[in-house]
């Protein structure tokens, strides 16, 4: 039987199919300022500065709580203040302290949540930009249903809509051993891991195309998460360019979110930071089997582990 709301849902799905000629990218930076980096490169916003130069739209997820991680509070508020004047950037939350939902509970959560707007609300206010999208820390939503129910009901009465992703790739761990290799003079590993970086996030695109096509019958609009880091200040030029080359189309977030895709329950009650392809799956089995043929990240994953210990 279908009912109303599915037939919505495919007839939405067939319009956008008709004005889908090309799929549409929204990128997204994690855990943004990162002050450690700026402190190292002697204050120079780099990564912000090789943004400047891509000219798409980005919306970053504000952790406040860095701005105090290092002794140079000032220049700090005064990074974040960079990121969210520029015209392409729109600030986001993501908590003040980047705590873990299903290990604080809801109220210390809900506390992290307002004490990481304090600022960039006043910076959003200051730059006439709107502050109401809200990504969780690891993506942890909460480790059952009655702790996801509990967040959403705060997110919607107080005008926050959950961010989801579709593709990631682990770029924090290829982060960590290109960050190894450049501060121990390995000039050519820390370039072999960047490759296999570029590599492998348009393996999980090209994965995930595939996935929609299966599921959905078309390529849907994507939402990739990354995080301000050094692989990113080098790379993420390479990866849109590469990007641009296979027919994906930069995009801002609220652009991205018009996919009728984003209109799906979600309905996974983990506490696990997936994909929200995997989030819309009502069939436990279906998404293991997909989980399990996603391109592997073995190569990075040895490393990190191997340079980790
Ligand atoms: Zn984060």
């Amino acid at each position: 039987m279908i009912y109303p709301r599915d037939l919505l849902f495919i007839l939405a799905c067939l319009c956008s199919m008709c004005a889908h000629a090309q799929t549409k990218v929204a990128v997204t930076i994690d855990d943004v300022p990162n002050t450690y980096k700026f402190r190292k490169d002697q204050f120079v916003p780099k990564h912000l500065n090789a943004l400047d130069s891509l000219n798409i739209p980005i919306t970053i997820f504000i952790n406040e709580g860095r701005i105090y991680k290092t002794d140079s509070v000032s220049l700090n508020f005064r990074l974040l203040d960079e990121w969210c004047q520029r015209d392409y950037v729109t600030p986001a939350n993501h908590t003040f302290a980047h705590s873990r939902y299903s290990e604080v509970g809801l109220d210390s959560f809900i506390v992290d949540i307002e004490q990481g707007a304090i600022i960039t609300k006043e910076l959003a206010k200051k730059y006439g930009k709107t502050l109401d999208q809200f990504r969780f820390p690891y993506n942890d939503l909460g480790k059952d249903s009655s702790q996801h129910k509990a967040i959403q009901q705060y997110l919607d009465n107080n005008n926050y809509y959950s961010t989801p992703f579709t593709v990631e790739s682990s770029d924090w761990m290829y982060n960590f051993v290109y960050r190894y290799y450049l501060e121990n003079n390995q000039v050519d590993s820390a370039k072999f891991v960047a490759n296999n970086y570029i590599e492998q996030t348009l393996n999980l695109f090209k994965f995930y195309d595939s996935l929609a096509v299966e599921t959905y019958d078309r390529k849907v609009d994507h939402i990739y998460l990354c995080h301000d880091n050094e692989i990113n200040a080098d790379y993420l030029s390479v990866l849109t360019d590469s990007l641009s080359l296979r027919g994906y189309q930069f995009s801002s977030l609220i652009d991205v979110l018009e996919d009728p895709i984003y209109s799906q329950k979600d309905v996974y009650y983990k506490k696990w930071g997936i994909s929200w392809f995997y989030r819309w799956m009502p069939d436990a089995d279906l998404r293991k089997k997909w989980m399990l043929s996603e391109p592997e990240l073995n190569f990075i994953y040895k490393a990190y582990q191997r340079l980790n210990q």
